[in-house]
């Protein structure tokens, strides 16, 4: 590989936390080693208001290595804007993301590092293909095909929120002021020289995902409104399809009450008929509402995250 670029002078490394008392330890042994000594890096954690112990594990880290920064949320805002807090507070050349469970393995740091001196602005990881069928492996796909077909973004199914950015990305990222951020399609969306490299994720170090089914069901939901007015459209089509099959069953009705001479006895049809138009309406409904609350929310211009505590001097 050719490096057009001098190694970075400083690298750092956000690492958002909820609840990773269990994770940390071995996230900090793991990055003494393989973090090379020539590097210069700080490592920033940002405490997503965890109910455990992750801010003294932190604090104490801290008391052992100055590299080691951290910023502490006033509560749980959510992996997005734990990201956001930490790419805020990073002064490195290259800022680089990762979760806390070891799941992003540190191996790749070197690797994403080279990438990003032969030229590339953003080092994009995405999980091998297939790597597991569980139901949240299963929904993630399901959500990235409907994704891409609703928007015309191209996201591999395996993105993951471990990546490298050149500092310039990072300061136009600084002036995103959505208030639902998704930062898988942000950067997608972004452009600039872009780069994927693969990788098998590792089993979580310790607990279970920090992602409820509800976190998952809004961080997909944002993706989608964020993206893209397609599904206002389909509400449209969605309508006009079943004008058009109304229409056809009141012909049909007319035609049973006055050439037939029988009228249909009985409700069925009827119910039915109301049950399966009041199910589309509330659907559009909803479509509609879910734009109008983004716009809501974000005209009311609340920061994103508040922070309660930081050390981040040298
Ligand atoms: N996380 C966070 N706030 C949340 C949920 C998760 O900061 O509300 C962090 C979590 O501690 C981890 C990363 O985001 O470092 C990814 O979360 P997790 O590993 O639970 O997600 P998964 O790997 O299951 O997608
Ligand atoms: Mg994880």
């Amino acid at each position: 590989m050719t490096f057009n670029r001098p190694p970075p002078a400083l690298i750092s490394i956000v690492v958002p936390c909820f609840n990773e008392a269990r994770s940390i330890p071995a996230l900090l042994s793991k990055m003494n080693e393989v973090l090379k000594s020539e590097w210069q890096f700080e490592l920033i954690f940002v405490d997503d208001g965890s109910t455990d112990e992750t801010i003294e594990l932190l604090r104490s880290a801290r008391a052992i290595d100055r590299r080691v920064k951290y910023l502490s949320l006033s509560r749980n805002f959510g992996h997005q804007a734990a990201l956001r807090a930490g790419l805020a507070a990073a002064r490195g050349q290259v800022v680089i993301t990762m979760d806390a469970d070891l799941q992003h393995p540190p191996e790749l740091l070197s690797e994403m590092i080279a990438q990003w001196r032969a030229g590339y602005d953003l080092v994009l990881t995405a999980r091998s293909p297939d790597s597991s069928i569980s139901f949240k492996s299963l929904t993630s796909r399901l959500f990235y095909n409907v994704m891409m077909r609703l928007s015309d973004l191209k996201l591999d199914p395996g993105s993951a929120d471990f990546r490298l950015l050149d500092h310039s990305i990072v300061k136009i990222l600084s002036r995103f002021d959505e208030s639902s951020f998704f930062l898988r399609g942000i950067v997608s969306w972004l452009g600039f020289r872009q780069s994927t490299i693969r990788f098998t994720p590792h089993e979580r170090i310790a607990g279970k995902s920090r992602y409820s089914f509800r976190k998952m069901c809004t961080l997909a939901l944002d993706g989608l409104t964020g993206f893209s007015i397609r599904p206002l459209r389909l509400s449209i089509f969605l309508g006009m399809g079943f004008s058009v099959l109304a229409f056809l069953y009141a012909a049909y009705a007319i035609y049973v009450k006055f050439i037939l001479l029988q009228a249909i006895p009985g409700w069925t049809s009827v119910l039915v008929s109301i049950l399966l138009l009041g199910g589309i309406q509330l659907i559009v409904l909803g479509i509609i509402g879910e734009y109008l609350g983004k716009l809501f929310i974000q005209s009311l211009g609340r920061p994103p995250y508040l922070i309660a505590s930081q050390e981040l001097e040298d």
